[in-house]
Formats: structure tokens, C-alpha cells, sequence
């Protein structure tokens, strides 16, 4: 059975989600909505009870904003979403006829206030999307989706925001996306929404990262718009006009995971020799551990360190360097050489054998 990812007649990837980061006023919301009702955007999101970082943010309109949210939907025929954050929010939301649910990435990390509202939704027949914990711990992302499912949540998705770090970087929040690639291959039926709004923190970098994950097999987008976006009271540097949220989606190209009309052999043959070259990678792998562990022998008959920092300085530079002239990806080579070292390291700790 084909996942079903809640887009409206089509069940077409991508579903998108689009509206302000947080409802201002009923004005705002609704010339968003209006805005945005011609864009094929299956729900509209708007922030009422909004989760900040620092006391004295704006902190989101509370339960008034809901009624907004009811007119949109009346009005523009667009379902409605919002993110909850406890059992309040759930009952206010369901009572105010809210189509979907979101979980935010701050309150996914508290398994009290998921286990709550998990609760509390069971036996509620809407679509609850689960965002990212802030900290990259797959195992508490899928554990809060859990939650939700053992409560009897049928219609249980995901949404990929980043995680969050310390300091300047080029993403708000880094998307890490072997996260939710894995995510994907422990969940295949799972909906995979990527909020690319949060990862990338500002405008320049929607269309970029919102690209990747079509390519990556995502389902959808929730894309934070906003008619007059510098003005925004909150996440202002990140939210689209909805014009520049029509270009981006115009400009989007949705490739398909697995097309129907096409001859896969040349494919299968490129993919038996990818396999044919893991068999040799793994192949010289073992042989270089029998030889990392004849060193280790060395080493402990002569009373050597494990780690000699000169050696695996040179070893490392060398290696980069040819990695340079054969073009491949330093940081690819980089990483796959510190993981060897590391299981070397490993390797000779048992050789050696402790004290
Ligand atoms: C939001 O969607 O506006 C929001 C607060 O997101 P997150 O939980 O990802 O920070
Ligand atoms: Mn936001």
C-alpha cells in the first residue's frame, strides 16, 4: 500500500504546508490565507502558542488566534494546522476544529508532555506530526512517534527541522540529514514533512534545502510564509512573501522514487559493480585490521603507546592529499579515514589487553 500523506484528492507528493510562523492578528492571517489559496497548499499552519527561547519574545496570540485559524478554513476552504505543546493546547485546538496537529521540536525532547498528549489524542482521528527533538537523538524523535502510535494514533507523521548547535554556522538549525534518512529506512511508510524555514534560518537558503529534500524522499514541505516577512514578530529573516513562495514551488522538481516508464538494466548493472567495489572495500578493510592488529602486537611487546601522533598525523595528511588529486570529497575521505583510525585504535586496545 502506498503511504498516505494526507494531500488532499491527490495523495501526490509533496504535501505542502504553508502560512506565518505565528498568527499576529486576524488581519495578518487572513490575507496570508488569501494569499497563499491559489498555491496548492493542502494546510495552512499559523503558531498560536508559540515555544521561545528567552522569556519576553512575543509569545503567540494564545486560544484568540484559533478563531482566526476557523475562518481560514470557512473562508478559503484550506484544512488548518497548528502546534500544541500540552493537554490544554490539545483540547483547545480539537474544540476549535483544527485539521492537524503539530508536536515542536522543543517539546518532543519531554517525554512527560508527548506521553500527555498522546493521551489525550487517542481515539482522534487526525493527522499528528511529530517534529525533530533539538538534539539529533533519533531514538527520542522516534520514541515521541511511539508514544502516539501505542495511544492509537493511526495517522502519525514526521517533520525534519534541524537540530540545534552552539555558534555561527551556515544553517539555523543543521539538518543532519542521516537522521532522517535513517529515520526513513527504519519507518518506510512513515510521512516525512521537512520544515526547510527552520533549518535554514533565512530566506536565501529555502529553496536549496527544500530541493534536497525532494531528492531526498520526503513527502512534503511546511514552509513558513508571511505576507509582509520583515515584519514578522517572530522568525522574520526566514519567513517567504507569498509570491517568493510560488517561485519556489514553481521551481521545485519533483523527481520520482521510483518511475514506472523506465528500463532499469543500465541501472542494475552501475549497481552490481557499486556492489562489487563494497565487496573489495570491505575485502582490503579485513586484510588492513590483520595488519592493524600485528602492530598491536608490536606495540605491546615493546611497551609502545597506541596512539603516536606523528605517525597518524602523516598517515592522515597523506591520505588527504591523495584524496585532493583523485578529486573526491575531502570531507567524505576525512571521515572515513578518522572511523578506520578509531577502529584501529580499538582493535590494538584489545590486543593490548588493558593493564
Ligand atoms: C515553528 O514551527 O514555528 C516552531 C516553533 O518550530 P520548531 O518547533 O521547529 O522550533
Ligand atoms: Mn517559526
Amino acid at each position: 500500500m502506498k503511504k498516505e500523506i494526507w494531500n488532499q484528492n491527490t495523495n501526490k507528493r509533496p504535501l505542502i504546508i504553508a502560512g506565518p510562523c505565528s498568527a499576529e492578528t486576524r488581519e495578518q492571517v487572513m490575507a496570508t490565507a488569501e494569499a497563499i489559496s491559489q498555491s496548492g497548499v493542502a494546510y495552512f499552519r499559523a503558531g498560536i502558542w508559540k515555544p521561545r527561547t528567552r522569556p519576553g519574545s512575543f509569545e503567540g496570540v494564545g486560544s484568540a488566534g484559533l478563531e482566526w485559524l476557523k475562518e481560514v478554513k470557512t473562508t478559503y476552504g484550506i484544512k488548518t494546522c497548528t502546534e500544541v505543546a500540552n493537554v490544554k493546547h490539545v483540547y483547545e485546538a480539537l474544540k476549535a476544529g483544527i485539521d492537524m496537529l503539530w508536536i515542536g521540536a522543543r517539546t518532543t525532547t519531554n517525554p512527560f508532555a508527548v506521553q500527555e498528549m498522546a493521551e489525550a489524542l487517542s481515539g482522534v482521528d487526525i493527522p499528528i506530526l511529530v517534529k525533530n527533538p533539538i538534539n539529533p537523538d533519533l531514538g527520542l524523535w522516534i520514541g515521541a512517534i511511539e508514544r502516539f502510535m501505542l495511544k492509537g494514533t493511526t495517522r502519525i507523521g514526521a517533520i525534519h527541522r534541524g537540530f540545534s548547535q552552539y555558534g555561527e554556522q551556515k544553517y539555523r538549525n543543521e539538518p543532519q540529514w542521516d537522521i532522517p534518512i535513517e529515520l526513513q529506512r527504519l519507518n518506510p511508510d512513515l510521512p516525512l514533512i521537512c520544515d526547510p524555514s527552520h533549518i535554514a534560518g533565512n530566506r536565501a537558503l529555502l529553496a536549496e534545502v527544500s530541493q534536497k529534500a525532494m531528492d531526498l524522499n520526503f513527502d512534503g514541505l511546511m514552509i513558513e510564509t508571511h505576507t509582509t516577512p520583515d515584519e514578522a514578530w517572530s522568525d522574520a529573516a526566514q519567513q517567504l512573501t507569498p509570491t517568493d513562495l510560488d517561485m519556489l514551488l514553481a521551481e521545485l522538481i519533483i523527481r520520482e522514487v521510483d518511475p514506472q516508464e523506465v528500463s532499469m538494466e543500465s541501472l542494475s548493472i552501475l549497481r552490481n559493480e557499486i556492489d562489487s567495489f563494497d565487496e573489495q572495500l570491505l575485502d582490503i578493510l579485513r586484510n588492513r585490521m590483520k595488519t592493524v592488529e600485528k602492530i598491536g602486537e608490536f606495540k605491546k611487546n615493546n611497551d609502545m603507546t597506541i596512539l603516536q601522533n606523528s605517525r597518524w598525523s602523516s598517515l592522515l595528511e597523506r591520505n588527504l592529499q591523495m584524496a585532493q588529486k583523485y578529486d573526491l570529497d575531502e570531507a567524505m575521505v576525512n571521515s572515513i579515514l578518522k572511523a578506520v583510525h578509531q577502529g584501529s585504535i580499538n582493535l590494538q586496545e584489545r590486543v593490548i589487553g588493558g593493564k
